[in-house]
């Protein structure tokens, strides 16, 4: 069976058309700028590296899946001769709330429960509905399944999600920590035990998912103890656009100093604040380069993201009680050796130590030394397929 898998943001969308025989990916591409002058178009198609490209104004989410489904079924340059191909839809969708602590089957009650969560993430959780109503609509009867980026972190006790604020807030709002990336994680987690050769019950670890939006977790038995995001992204370690842990204090003495309202504070915090804010961009490659110039913003954002790192894994690894494995990936997880080398080096005291003969770009495995008390693994994510294994799961028993 073919999924057809969708992650709808607010301007764009991206998919992914993946044969579940062999889990290979047929063909994807990225939708941006709906409903915006110049709508970009683009789809890939793995076998003779077939691609489509055109800039064409989409209205709406309906209009880019039409696109997608006319670009996949394309005589030429597309993937499948027919719509007839594709089993099922899988979608991420942002909130699950504590309504959804696995995948689910979309249905009009299920729909109802997805959409009652809009007020916890309306940026993302309003079009990732769009998505799934533009499937609906375009693919009548064609199942669909929302893949939700909280449900994984749902095994938290309340220790790690409760907020220190009054609890009715907790009882009557749901204000609590969620974490994010879930389908990331999932993803890695699956993977860790692999490398180390145990059983996934018996594996402690951190996966440090490091990319533009980052988040970290630890694990203890394939579940998830803890996670680095809260009520919504904002929270953790410093990202590429977003801060991090603040103090909410600093939130109000800002807004009396500027006369910003909370909105255009939470819009500063979540899109000009981390990297982007620290220095001069949000993307690890600009601030490495500045550094390397002499700039000392970016070398402080630089010093600020690798040492708030380092506190969150020492604070990991006693939420895990002693981590047999510290894990990277995402885009600087994958790509930036030295990055991940800096992080490492502050945990040096507690014998955890890279081998530079290992510690290669893009490359899966294990890039500690032998002697390391720590091992440190970096795997390549896989956010789709997650979402497409589920989506088959749910499907198969329908
Ligand atoms: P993601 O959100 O997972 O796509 O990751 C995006 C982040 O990965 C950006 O900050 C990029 O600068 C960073 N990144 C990607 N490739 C590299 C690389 N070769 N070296 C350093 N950072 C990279």
């Amino acid at each position: 069976m073919k999924i057809l898998v969708i992650n709808a943001g607010s301007s764009s969308l991206k998919f992914q058309l993946i044969d579940m025989d062999d889990e290979s990916v047929k063909a994807k591409g990225l939708v941006e700028r709906i409903g915006i002058e110049g709508t970009h178009f683009k789809q890939t198609v793995t076998e003779g590296n077939k691609v489509i490209e055109f800039t064409r104004n989409m209205a709406d989410h309906t209009e880019a899946i039409s696109a997608v489904l006319a670009a996949l079924t394309d005589k030429e340059n597309g993937a499948i001769a027919s719509l007839d191909e594709i089993g099922a839809c899988g979608h991420r969708v942002l909130h699950g709330g504590e309504t959804f602590k696995a995948s689910a089957l979309v249905t009009d009650e299920s729909m109802k429960e997805i959409e009652a969560l809009v007020p916890l993430g309306p940026l993302h959780q309003r079009p990732n509905i769009a998505g799934i109503r533009a499937c609906q609509e375009v693919m009548p009867g064609k199942p669909n399944v929302a893949v939700f980026d909280t449900a994984f972190h749902q095994t938290m006790p309340p220790k790690a999600y409760l907020y220190g604020v009054p609890y009715e807030y907790y009882t009557n709002l749901k204000v609590r920590r969620y974490g994010f990336h879930g389908t990331s994680h999932r993803f890695i987690a699956g993977e860790v035990p692999k490398y180390l050769g145990k059983k996934p019950e018996d594996c402690k670890f951190i996966i440090c998912h490091l990319g533009n939006g980052s988040s970290l977790s630890a694990i203890v038995g394939g579940k998830v103890v803890d996670t680095s995001m809260g009520l919504t992204p904002l929270e953790g370690i410093l990202m590429g656009t977003r801060s991090g842990d603040v103090d909410p204090a600093v939130l109000e003495y800002i807004m009396d100093n500027t006369g910003m309202d909370i909105h255009e504070m939470l819009n500063t915090l979540n899109k000009k604040s981390g990297f982007a804010g620290l220095s001069c961009s949000s993307d690890m490659r600009d601030v490495k380069a500045a550094a390397a110039k002499g700039d000392a913003q970016a070398k402080a954002a630089l010093e600020v993201w690798t040492y708030r790192l380092q506190k969150y894994i020492g604070a990991y690894n006693v939420a895990v009680g002693g981590a047999d494995a510290i894990v990277f990936t995402a885009g600087i997880g994958e790509n930036d050796v030295d990055a991940c080398a800096d992080v490492i080096s502050g945990l040096g005291f507690m014998g955890v130590k890279i081998d530079p003969a290992k510690n290669k770009r893009g490359v899966a495995g294990i890039i500690s030394t032998d002697d390391s008390t720590i091992k440190v693994l970096r795997i390549p994510t896989n956010e789709e397929l997650p979402i497409a294994r589920d989506t088959l799961e749910i499907v198969s028993k329908l």
